[in-house]
């Protein structure tokens, strides 16, 4: 039997990666604190068409705002691990990863009962160190990567990149591995960021983007019987308007096309399901 999920996520990041990037004057902050707007109309939209989701808070954030987020819990989606601060783990010592996932933890288990199964790093870049900390610390899946589209796969560790000889692969583990890409990231396609090194022009028009995102799960009903697709939203860049029209645009599409939304976690455990031994 034919089976195609989608997970939506949201990386509730609010004003945490303007900070992370030392944006802390009121402009930057409030650009984040619409987030808050973005995520109460979110909420309801999924509670509409009823579905649950997957939320990456950092847990500077869950600290800042408890509420909101108490009320994504009880709306029934599930709550990821997005660091404890926005700072990419690639920019920190072992020690500073380790702890920040500890104190996240903390605040994830105080929030909804329990620490969290899933991770995102901030930003999608893992440090060599990730993986290890992320099985020592217990998670069942991380969602950083980008070595497949429909398929999850086994993240490995101890890769070695030698400049001048072919690549090593590391071990695989058991740790699963959701994969994402940029292209179905909303953030790159819609959010207009002018720094002095660079300017990512975003502010896309929503109708290309919607195909893009409907043609990725049609290819996949083409080409995969069982498979995984996976969006990733920020509800300060998709909860515009119009982009929250596309949004539903989007479900709607997915629907008429055999969609079945899924929580990652759900996500992964069919996954474990289906790869263990018979
Ligand atoms: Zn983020």
């Amino acid at each position: 039997m034919t089976r195609h999920i989608v997970c939506l996520t949201f990386d509730f990041d609010v004003m945490s990666g303007w900070v992370a990037r030392g944006m802390t004057t009121p402009t930057p902050i409030s650009r984040g604190e619409f987030g808050i707007v973005g995520a109460r109309r979110i909420l309801a939209l999924l509670a509409r068409y009823e579905i649950r989701a997957t939320w990456f808070v950092p847990g500077v954030i869950i600290a800042t705002y408890p509420e909101v987020c108490r009320e994504v819990v009880e709306a029934g989606h599930e709550i990821g691990h997005h660091g404890w601060n926005h700072v990419p783990p690639a920019a920190l010592t072992r020690e500073e990863e380790e702890a920040g996932l500890i104190r996240g933890n903390r605040a994830i288990e105080e929030l909804c009962g329990r620490q969290a199964r899933g991770y995102r790093s901030p930003a999608w870049d893992l440090s060599p160190h990730t993986v290890d900390l992320l099985l020592a610390q217990g998670f069942d899946y991380d969602s950083s990567m980008m070595g497949d589209d429909y398929t999850p796969y086994r993240a490995r560790r101890g890769d070695v990149a030698p400049l001048e000889e072919p690549f090593v692969f590391g071990e695989p583990t058991r740790l699963v591995e959701m994969p994402i890409s940029w292209s179905l990231d909303d953030y790159p396609h819609f959010e207009f960021v002018r720094t002095k090194e660079a300017v990512l022009q975003g502010l896309m028009p929503t109708a290309g983007v919607l195909q893009n995102w409907l043609d990725d799960f049609r290819y996949m009903t083409q080409v995969a019987d069982w498979g995984v697709l996976t969006h990733t939203c920020h509800p300060f860049v998709i909860g515009r308007g119009h982009r929250m029209l596309m949004l539903e645009r989007l479900i709607e599409g997915l629907l008429e096309q055999g969609a079945a939304f899924a929580t990652m976690a759900e996500a992964v455990d069919e996954f474990s399901g289906r790869s263990r031994p018979r």
